[in-house]
């Protein structure tokens, strides 16, 4: 049995359905698993199975509450025709790495990986736990969770799905997938502030029990689709294990053999599942984490300061462009031997100075990971060169991994096989990917869309056809003051 603390050392104890359903934990804390399970295969009995069946198997080692028909039901409803790729996440090679393409399913990002699975889990949670209250989805997104939660969770009985993003933080081919968003129980705003002010406010929304007494009373109660809930992030240990057992069956590697996994990395979710299928027993040799201008995990990995009092940069990998990564308290936390006061007092101390600093028993831990960062210019530089030497198209977050992947093999010479998390399809960001290309200035987002696919040959998805000519149906532009108001009115 696997059971679900926060990591700011409260001592309530739940199992994952309950923490699913709460999405954090009332000391603040993110919730977070009291053990890793070892996988629960070998590598050798997962080859050869379908990306269904690894999903399974891993997910349930860790919601070791929820029965295996139950988890069944969630992954069939999760990862179907929905994907555009039979194969849900097909491996490819090129400029020497092996990218793990996860940006197949209907919002073209990798967030689909895990919030197709969300809204089954909750819904099964809601069922187990007999939660009657109507449960209220939060998001704050710098954006493509929003969009994925906003498909996710359309039409979902009992729920409602509110998303705030930045104004003027997101492409226009993010925005215009948000805005047009379908669904009775779907509420999307841009707020007037950036990624970090959305997702502060969202918090703060979560710690405000007399809000919460008052929505209650209508019948609602909070949740998040943000990484912050645990049942975002357990869906992504699995692609890692099965990224590990392509890399075994195509002889890349054999069992046993260590790789490098890179990952471009805003709230430090998707690295974080890479850990913790590294814990579960898959050999991992570093994890690299890539960050674009907004480097604050670069200088932590090399400095252990987490110092947030910076310049932020709005950049072309705006789902990077972050400066406090929540998931790194729950690597932290691990890293401390489970220890919630100390990471209590270091959360403390970032609410109140903008930095801390971490002790000396945390270093070791740090050592499996690298970090880098990469420069818009050389990340348009890294597109064009991939695309002209190997034909690959990469979209700007998965261009950051690479080439931070491509500087570490040259500081290190470490040559070992490296899984690159490619997060996103390049015609979300089509004006960056263009231009990295060579091709010359359009009139708006979608016409770099036009241009890339006649150039290109590449399929555009098909959650991205057609957006422009999309009615608009969310218009709201808010203060973040107002954003409790925001979900009050969403949720009458
Ligand atoms: C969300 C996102 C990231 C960052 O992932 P985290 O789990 O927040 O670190 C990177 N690339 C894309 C395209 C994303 O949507």
């Amino acid at each position: 049995m696997i059971s679900y603390k926060s990591t700011r050392g409260s001592k309530n104890i739940k199992t994952a359905a309950q923490a699913v359903i709460q999405g954090i934990a009332e000391d603040k804390g993110l919730y977070v698993p009291d053990s890793i399970p070892a996988l629960p295969k070998k590598i050798s009995e997962f080859a050869g199975k379908p990306y269904k069946d690894v999903a399974r198997e891993i997910i349930k080692a860790f919601f070791t509450d929820y029965t295996d028909d139950e988890m069944q039901l969630c992954v069939d409803g999760a990862y179907d025709e929905k994907f555009e790729e039979k194969e849900i996440v097909p491996v490819r090679k090129a400029g020497g790495a092996y990218f793990l393409e996860l940006y197949h399913g209907k919002t073209a990002a990798f967030k689909d990986m895990a919030l197709s699975i969300l809204p089954y889990l909750l819904t099964t949670a809601m069922k187990k736990e007999k939660e009657k209250k109507k449960i209220c989805i939060l998001t704050a997104t710098s954006g493509d969770t929003g969009k994925a939660a906003l498909e996710g969770f359309a039409d979902v009985p009992g729920t409602e799905i509110i998303v705030f993003f930045p104004n003027q933080g997101v492409s226009e081919v993010q925005e215009r997938q948000m805005v047009t968003q379908e669904g009775n129980n779907t509420h999307v705003f841009a707020i007037e502030g950036n990624f970090d002010d959305a997702q502060t406010g969202v918090k703060k929304i979560f710690n405000d029990t007399d809000f919460a007494e008052k929505l209650a009373e209508s019948g609602c109660r909070l949740s998040s689709a943000n990484s912050i809930n645990i049942g975002r992030l357990i869906p992504q240990v699995a692609y890692y294990v099965y990224g590990y057992v392509k890399l075994v069956e195509r002889g890349v590697i054999n069992d046993g053999d260590k790789v490098n996994i890179v990952v471009p990395t805003g709230n430090f979710g998707n690295i974080l599942a890479a850990y913790y299928a590294g814990s579960m027993g898959i050999p991992v040799n570093k994890f690299i984490c890539a960050s674009n201008e907004n480097k604050v995990l670069t200088d932590f990995f090399e400095t252990g300061v987490y110092d947030i009092n910076r310049e932020f940069y709005l950049t072309n990998s705006p789902s990077m462009d972050i400066l406090i990564s929540s998931n790194l308290e729950r690597l932290l936390y691990h890293l401390a031997g489970n220890d919630g006061e100390e990471i209590q007092s270091l959360m403390t101390a970032l609410d109140t100075k903008k930095r801390y600093e971490v002790s000396e028993k945390f270093k070791e831990g740090m050592k499996d990971f690298y970090g880098g960062f990469a420069t818009v210019k050389e990340t348009n530089e890294a597109i064009g060169e991939m695309y002209s030497e190997s034909g690959y198209l990469m979209d700007t977050h998965t261009a950051v991994a690479y080439k931070v992947y491509e500087d570490y093999v040259k500081e290190t010479g470490d040559e070992t096989p490296a899984l690159i998390a490619s997060t996103a399809s390049a015609y979300k960001f089509a004006d960056s990917v263009a231009h990295s290309i060579g091709l010359g200035d359009e009139e708006n987002g979608f016409a770099y869309v036009k241009a890339l696919e006649e150039k290109t040959g590449v399929r555009v998805p098909a959650g991205l056809k057609d957006l422009d000519k999309k009615p608009v149906r969310h218009r709201g532009v808010i203060e973040i003051g107002q954003m409790a108001e925001a979900v009050e009115d969403s949720v009458k």
